[in-house]
């Protein structure tokens, strides 16, 4: 039952929640910065991708050609080009584990602010129509509680002032493809994805967002399926290229 001192103690919580500082949402050090950032310590320990950069994968590219030497191994990509705002390594690695697997939902704002200027700095053609996730099958978006995908896509919509839309469905489920190798993954992927709002995706530039480019077989499957259904063009944009 509802007291009164029950309110007034949950009172008392929600004022101390609202007058206490923000915390890092990685190492849950008080920030002065903001809610939305990582603290200085954090920040300054994030791991980096150079300058110059795969156009096929987004990752590092130490050549002297537009493609890394594994992109030009692989031949051709379905998507126009690929940009990833970090390697996947050392804090990176722990921040993605924080956001996709531990709820850690609070360091999306600070993640899709890096995703954006990665975009605005390195993308090849920055005009575009919509933002769309990578779906997850219903049955692991029901396990997990969220979309990780799908949040960073909603905040890079909103700052880059274009639509977020959400044309692609996982039609099967797939096992988990982190041990697998790129046949095994081309093979467990395969038709996963369907379009269920082909009039939306028509003519549409694309921007197809997801957590991790590993391989880019997930990615390879989205973008085949927007292009099948009529999209004009994908780009891929992720947090961290493996
Ligand atoms: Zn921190
Ligand atoms: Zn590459």
């Amino acid at each position: 039952m509802l007291t009164c001192s029950t309110v007034s103690t949950g009172l008392v919580r929600l004022l101390g929640d609202l007058c206490a500082p923000p915390l890092c949402p990685l190492c849950r050090a008080a920030l002065a910065l903001g809610p939305a950032e990582l603290c200085p310590d954090c920040q300054a320990a994030l791991p980096q991708l150079p300058e110059r950069r795969c156009h096929g994968c987004g990752g590092a590219n130490t050549g002297h050609l537009a493609l890394c030497p594994e992109c030009l191994h692989l031949g051709a990509r379905p998507w126009n080009f690929a940009v990833s705002a970090f390697p996947f390594h050392g804090l990176v690695r722990d921040a993605v584990h924080c956001y996709k697997y531990r709820r850690r939902t609070s360091l999306a704002p600070f993640l899709a602010r890096c995703m954006t200027e990665a975009w605005t700095a390195h993308a090849e053609d920055r005009r575009l129509d919509a933002v769309v996730p990578v779906p997850l099958h219903w049955l692991r978006a029901w396990q997990r509680g969220y979309n990780q995908a799908a949040i960073l896509s909603r905040l890079i919509a909103n700052k880059l002032q274009v639509n977020n839309m959400t044309p692609l469905r996982r039609v099967r489920y797939t096992r988990q493809q982190a041990r697998m190798d790129l046949a095994q993954r081309q093979k467990n992927i395969h038709r996963a994805f369907a379009v269920v709002n082909r009039a939306a995706v028509k003519n549409q530039r694309l921007l197809l967002v997801d957590d991790v480019f590993t391989t880019g077989a997930t990615l390879a499957a989205a973008t085949t399926a927007l292009l099948d259904a009529g999209a004009a063009g994908v780009a891929v944009l992720t947090i961290a290229r493996d």
